[in-house]
């Protein structure tokens, strides 16, 4: 959804105005023939770059890479051994992917010898991302598959210069759209070594690099059914911040909370993200929309809630909840909205309440049941034919033989355990439902 163009700044605000927000353009974009015309732009995508100073610019990228190695003959029928090409290993498993929120790191620059340390990488990677919040409370909701991606030559292309050319798995290059910071990749390359995951949810692809640079690819649909891709350097300590923000994108909904001087005022109609908004503060709080429930309370990234002007890439006309959250800057927190909106997207792809045992089984007052809940805090309740068993609230392991079934042997009784994630991070009450979860199971004497 995002045009950034050096020739064609016009294209910027119609496009924007018509697929990000919805509304139609006050006027039409002149026709150009740079890169990112109408008709070169089908074969693009739309991408952030992300400078050092943690400013964030828009770039476009070819959905196909100029630099990517013949595909290997060993990707469709993996080895038996540890650093095959497409190889998976779990770097974090907390549960059946059905029931997590799953990741897929893929490894690109890091050839046969190097995949140990592409492994590091990817571990280092997310925890980086998990340093920031709410990953930092939900970790236990992901789950973190890393692909290996063999590549015949080390490093990528335009590091340390833009002389430089490597040939690698996935493609990746500095320099895309003549801006040293953003790395980019081929799409094709990183569906396939995708697919070589039990799931993917959201994928990162880790380049063999010290040197910063990333790229939020946030208009890339895949059959998979990720809705994104962030590249990040798998050696600069900084870059997980990049992928961070990107699920700001693909998780929360977010916008992006920043302007272009020179972009004019905002025209169109209320936007659909939760932090974007043509309201101000007064008008929100009365109206009950959007973050009114937030307005006035500290938030994390700093200051208080309010409706600040300038975001969507407008400096006027729309307004953001913060002064300056990751949705702004690199480096930052999420912002009450914000962090909000994560907890629900999270908890789109993950559930507060899992059990080994299936939901359904039949089982004896004999058997022993477990449930887990990956949140500190949730609340558990459990109930016998729609009757709560309050002696057993908040208890994960029961000896069936407590609940001192009643009636025929052959009569099955309803045992149904509900888990809610209280947290305060989340306020509005269609959001809060998707926090609330149950599992049953029949249990006869
Ligand atoms: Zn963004």
């Amino acid at each position: 959804m995002y045009v950034r163009t050096r020739t064609a700044a016009a294209l910027l605000t119609a496009a924007l105005a018509t697929s990000l927000l919805g509304a139609a353009p006050a006027w039409s974009a002149p026709a150009t023939d740079g890169p990112s015309s109408p008709t070169a732009s089908a074969s693009r995508h739309q991408v952030e770059a992300f400078a050092e100073d943690g400013t964030i610019s828009h770039g476009t990228a070819p959905a196909a890479s100029p630099y990517l190695a013949a595909p290997s003959p060993a990707l469709s029928a993996p080895t038996a051994g540890g650093d095959g090409d497409g190889e998976v290993t779990a770097l974090v498993h907390n549960g059946d992917p059905a029931t997590k929120l799953d990741v897929v790191v893929i490894g690109d620059g890091y050839s046969a010898q190097e995949q140990g340390r592409f492994r590091t990488d990817a571990a280092e990677k997310w925890r980086e991302i998990t340093a920031v919040e709410p990953y930092a409370t939900y970790q236990r909701l992901f789950n973190v598959w890393a692909v290996n991606a063999v590549s015949p030559e080390s490093g990528v292309t335009g590091d340390p210069d833009r002389a430089t050319v490597r040939h690698t798995a996935l493609g990746s290059y500095f320099w895309c759209d003549g801006v040293e910071r953003l790395l980019c990749v081929d799409e094709k390359a990183v569906e396939r070594y995708a697919a070589k995951a039990p799931q993917a949810d959201l994928v990162i692809v880790v380049s063999n690099s010290t040197k910063y640079g990333g790229a939020g690819y946030n208009d890339v649909k895949s059959t998979l059914g990720y809705e994104g891709i962030a590249t990040v350097a798998g050696g600069n300590a900084k870059s997980g911040q990049i992928a961070v923000h990107e699920t700001g994108h693909s998780l929360g909904k977010l916008a992006d909370e920043y302007a272009y001087d020179g972009q004019g005022t905002y025209q169109g109609a209320e936007p659909p993200e939760a932090n974007l908004s043509t309201l101000t503060a007064d008008r929100m709080r009365a109206q009950g929309t959007k973050w009114s429930r937030w307005l006035g309370q500290a938030s994390p990234d700093g200051g208080t809630v309010g409706a600040y002007e300038g975001a969507g890439y407008y400096p006027t006309g729309l307004y953001r909840p913060t002064e300056n959250s990751i949705m702004r800057s690199l480096g930052r927190e999420f912002n009450l909205p914000g962090r909000e909106a994560m907890i629900a997207g999270f908890y789109r792809h993950a559930t507060p309440l899992t059990s080994p045992t299936p939901t359904g089984t039949r089982l004896t007052a004999a058997d022993r049941l477990t449930v887990d809940l990956p949140v500190s805090g949730t609340r558990l309740h459990w109930y016998l034919d729609g009757r709560e068993q309050t002696a057993l609230r908040g208890r994960t392991t029961l000896d069936l033989g407590a609940l001192h079934l009643t009636g025929p042997r052959s009569r099955p009784h309803l045992l149904t355990a509900v888990a809610t994630d209280p947290t305060p991070a989340v306020a509005d009450p269609a959001l809060r439902a998707e926090l609330t979860r149950s599992l049953s199971w029949s249990v006869t004497r």
